[in-house]
């Protein structure tokens, strides 16, 4: 069963916590245990094919799923729709124990590894206790996801999935993937502003209960597919499983030994999908923890005291700039042995004065756990550039911001454990960055990435991620606009199917 962090909350099932997406007063529901494997459970799991190891492991966590329509899912979410075979492949490079490719689905980032399955979880849920309604999912997004849970939920039966991005505020391919979507049930709007805007009216449209109970008495619930959501985390667990296991079959490391995972992080979402999967007996060593200069994880993980109060850096790892880590509370709330009382205070503190401070003995057990580190704009684009040149390996800029900090961990530590490093976007999403970084040259505000990326390819004689080829020549399906304010009056639109 599934639990509340802030205690407030029922023990629900997996479907009822994919379906409610966070707990309705407050709060994220998160597994009342983990489950634990022995060694030899370990073991005996590694000779499988990704898409039978997720089926595997999601079925430890989906107990309310039957073991059909689990391998139904997951056979449909890791199929032909991702550009490798081997779906999240471990690329071999001096230095690293390996880099975990994890941007060969369709939309060229991480979220991909998710948001191909928990559409599927999410209709079966819709089945087993959703009354008979429709979903209409609301995204706010500052780029990587919008794109990922639009490719996920197109034409998902009982599903409709609307999308808002800043139009001040995507990369120039970001954009064009969202507004090239096709689908019959998805939706498509720019909004006045930026990712605030965007995030503020979009939870604006959740917290109005007259309006969504407006549109329960028409038939429709509305839900959201960001970290926030379960049905999110527990896929992500499986890449860390199987990421250990390529290192051991290409000899870089044998089953049993310890191995770090290096983790470009912003919710903290992906790096605590890892620390489940150590905690389920994978042999993890450190969780590396690597922001860009919005360093608000890096200051805590030093000193106990999170603190949002300080300037907002836009950096060229969008993804990453972030100064609320939605995700920390499941992390605190498990590292302090389910303290839900402790977890209702710090984010108490947190909303009212935007900062809270975690006791000592809270923070050694973090610091056990994770190595934390940040790099800047300067050191990223270095990184990307001493990679390649070394190398010949390309870094996007997010994978970047982790390959430094690695080498931070390394000079400062001195440990050898072979480390793993997720990849979690293609460098041909944001070409234009890491052109820049590879040349020294500065490209103009609104230069044609399409064409930036073909010079990156001509220059590296890396293909162009295919989902990215050829974008701007796609026809552009969504063109609507909308002002501050609009999100309500457009979800009334998607609703009434105009
Ligand atoms: C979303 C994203 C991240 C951050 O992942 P979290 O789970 O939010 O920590 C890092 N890199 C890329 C490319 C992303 O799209």
């Amino acid at each position: 069963m599934y639990i509340s962090t802030r205690g407030n909350y029922p023990p629900a099932t997996a479907s009822e916590v994919i379906y409610m997406g966070m707990v309705p007063t407050g709060g994220l529901f998160v597994p009342e245990k983990t489950p634990r494997l022995s060694p030899d459970q370990v073991a005996a799991m590694a000779g499988l094919p990704y898409p039978a190891l997720a089926e595997k492991l999601l079925g430890y966590y989906l107990d309310d799923y039957t073991p059909e329509e689990i391998r139904e899912s997951v056979k449909a979410a890791y199929g032909d729709n991702f550009y490798h075979r081997d779906v999240a492949p471990v690329a071999k490079l001096e230095g690293y124990g390996g880099v975990l490719e994890l941007f060969h689905g369709p939309t060229a980032a991480f979220k991909d590894m998710a948001l191909q399955l928990t559409p599927r979880l999410l209709s079966q849920a819709i089945r087993k206790g959703g009354q008979g309604r429709e979903l209409l999912i609301l995204v706010a997004t500052s780029g990587d996801t919008g794109k990922a849970a639009l490719e996920g939920f197109k034409d998902v039966p009982g599903i409709r999935i609307a999308c808002f991005f800043p139009d001040e505020g995507v990369s120039q391919a970001q954009e064009m993937q969202m507004r090239t979507t096709d689908g019959m049930n998805t939706y498509v709007y720019s909004v006045e502003g930026n990712f605030d805007d965007c995030q503020n009216g979009v939870k604006e449209v959740f917290g109005d209960e007259a309006f969504s109970r407006g549109l329960a008495s028409r038939g429709w619930q509305l839900s959201s597919a960001n970290s926030i959501n379960w049905g999110r985390l527990c896929p992500q667990i499986v890449y860390y499983f199987y990421a250990y296991y390529s290192m051991a079959r290409a000899s870089r490391t044998t089953i049993g030994q310890p191995m770090h995972f290096v983790v470009p992080t912003g919710n903290f979402g992906n790096i605590l999908s890892a620390w489940y999967a150590r905690e389920m007996g994978l042999p993890i060593g450190k969780l590396i923890c690597a922001s860009n200069e919005n360093k608000v994880l890096t200051d805590f993980f030093a000193t106990g005291h999170y603190d949002r109060n300080r300037d907002f850096y836009k950096t060229s790892s969008p993804s990453m700039d972030i100064l609320i880590s939605s995700n920390l509370e499941r992390f605190l709330f498990a590292v302090s042995g389910q303290d839900a009382g402790a977890i209702r205070g710090y984010m108490a503190e947190l909303a009212e004065k935007g900062s809270f401070t975690v006791d000592g003995n809270l923070l050694r057990k973090m610091q056990d756990l994770v190595w934390a580190g940040s790099a800047d704009e300067k050191e990223a684009a270095e990184e990307i550039r001493r990679v390649y040149e070394t190398h010949r390996y390309l870094m996007d800029t997010h994978t970047a911001v982790g390959s430094a900090v690695y080498g931070k961990y390394i000079r400062e530590s001195g440990d050898r454990t072979p480390a793993v490093l997720d990849a979690t976007a293609s460098p041909y999403k944001f070409s234009k960055s890491v052109l820049e970084a590879l040349s020294g040259e500065v490209y103009p505000v609104g230069a044609d990435e399409s064409r930036l990326a073909e010079i990156l390819a001509e220059r590296t004689g890396i293909p162009v991620h295919p989902a990215l080829a050829g974008l701007d020549k796609k026809p552009i399906l969504h063109d609507r606009r909308l002002k501050r304010g609009g999100i309500k009056s457009a979800v009334e639109e998607i609703i009434r199917g105009t």
